[in-house]
């Protein structure tokens, strides 16, 4: 028998309080299978003892329906977390916990970058918009919610033109809304002169209690703008929220889609699908339709293809893109039949349909 259809029957494990399974977590550190017996090894960290036992006895109960096994042994290396950077209030378990304020949160989809200003936070908002549209066209619930999780330059309050302070109800902070998309980001809990000094573990707290402490609701997508790069702070995410897929946003040029690439190989280590590469800046049209590739050409494609996944779309240069942002108008609301506007919901509609056929 081959391991595939073991790690087949491992994938109905799910984690404790989650709807999804182990495997997909990237907990599961070997599986092998000699004279009918299998042998997996599980990788995780929690301070709660339940969790391994729970898991190991799932794992027995299910492996051991499989025809050729006769035993089914679980070796358990369990790691404790490490107090320094463990955040209040939290059993940080390396899976993403069971969140209770964003319980009613149908989809959370990451928008990654490997780099800053590539527009990031422009295509968070652009979709979020265009997201709300498609799905009410589609007669579905399209209440959408952005987490702002880029601590170095919170600018999705600004291109939202979402402002004021949150307010505070039963200890949870409320999100700030505009256009019906509910927002929460550094950039409405601290003000614009205080230096945003964080390093990874501030980062980490950060996004912690972005999830925790903030009354969410009832979401059907919720988009978490990541901090640009591809280290700690995307990592601790993925191990924080529980993520249904990343979307990779990158420019035309060669440079810009190997960083790209960087940071989406962090989602597949930890089994976050990607859902599709978007490539903005791409090109110049001017007034006859002549289009100018001022960064190059072929950058969003490259990386899709690395990515063994699909370019979702391509976003022009257009001045209107950043006068919207600078003025909190995003160009999917105020100029529906912008070549841009287009494309975010033609992205829009393909990742609707990705979500909701999984
Ligand atoms: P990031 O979040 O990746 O740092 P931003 O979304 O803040 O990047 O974008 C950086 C700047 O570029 C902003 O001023 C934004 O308005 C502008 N911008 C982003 N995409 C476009 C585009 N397609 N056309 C014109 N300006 C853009």
């Amino acid at each position: 028998m081959d391991t595939q259809s073991i790690r087949e029957k491992i994938q109905e494990v799910k984690y404790p309080g989650f709807s999804r399974d182990i495997l997909s977590f990237g907990l599961v550190k070997e599986v092998t299978f000699e004279k009918n017996e299998v042998f997996i090894t599980i990788e995780l960290t929690t301070g709660d003892a339940s969790i391994p036992e729970k898991i190991a006895h799932s794992l027995k109960e299910k492996v051991g329906t499989l025809e050729d096994v006769k035993k089914v042994n679980v070796t358990m290396e369990v790691n404790t977390p490490d107090p320094a950077s463990k955040p209040p209030s939290s059993d940080s378990s390396s899976a993403p916990q069971n969140i209770e304020t964003m319980q009613q949160v149908r989809y959370i989809i990451a928008i990654a970058s490997g780099k800053g200003g590539v527009g990031k936070s422009t295509v968070s908002v652009n979709l979020a918009c265009a997201l709300q549209e498609v799905l009410s066209n589609r007669n579905k619930p399209n209440k959408i919610g952005i987490m702002d999780c880029d601590i170095y330059g919170p600018s999705i309050p600004l291109m939202l033109g979402a402002n004021g302070q949150p307010e505070i109800e039963k200890n949870l902070i409320i999100p700030v809304k505009n256009y019906d998309i509910s927002t929460i980001s550094m950039g409405l809990l601290v003000d614009d002169d205080t230096p945003v000094v964080w390093r990874g573990p501030m980062i980490m707290k950060t996004i912690k209690q972005f999830a925790e402490n903030v009354n969410w609701g009832d979401l059907e997508v919720l988009i978490v703008d990541l901090p640009p790069g591809t280290g700690d702070a995307q990592l601790s995410l993925t191990q924080t929220i529980p993520l249904d897929g990343a979307v990779i946003v990158t420019t035309p040029q060669k440079a810009a889609s190997e960083v790209a690439r960087r940071g989406a190989r962090m989602f597949e280590k930890v089994n976050v699908p990607i859902l599709g590469v978007v490539e903005n800046m791409s090109y110049l049209e001017d007034a006859s339709g002549e289009k100018s590739y001022l960064f190059g050409e072929g950058g969003g494609a490259t990386t899709a293809d690395s990515l063994e996944s699909k370019l979702l779309g391509q976003i022009p240069l257009d001045v209107n893109i950043r006068k919207g942002g600078d003025l909190g108008i995003p160009i999917v609301i105020n100029e529906k039949e912008a070549h841009a506007s287009k494309e975010f919901l033609s992205i829009a509609n393909q990742l609707i349909d990705k979500l909701y056929n999984k």
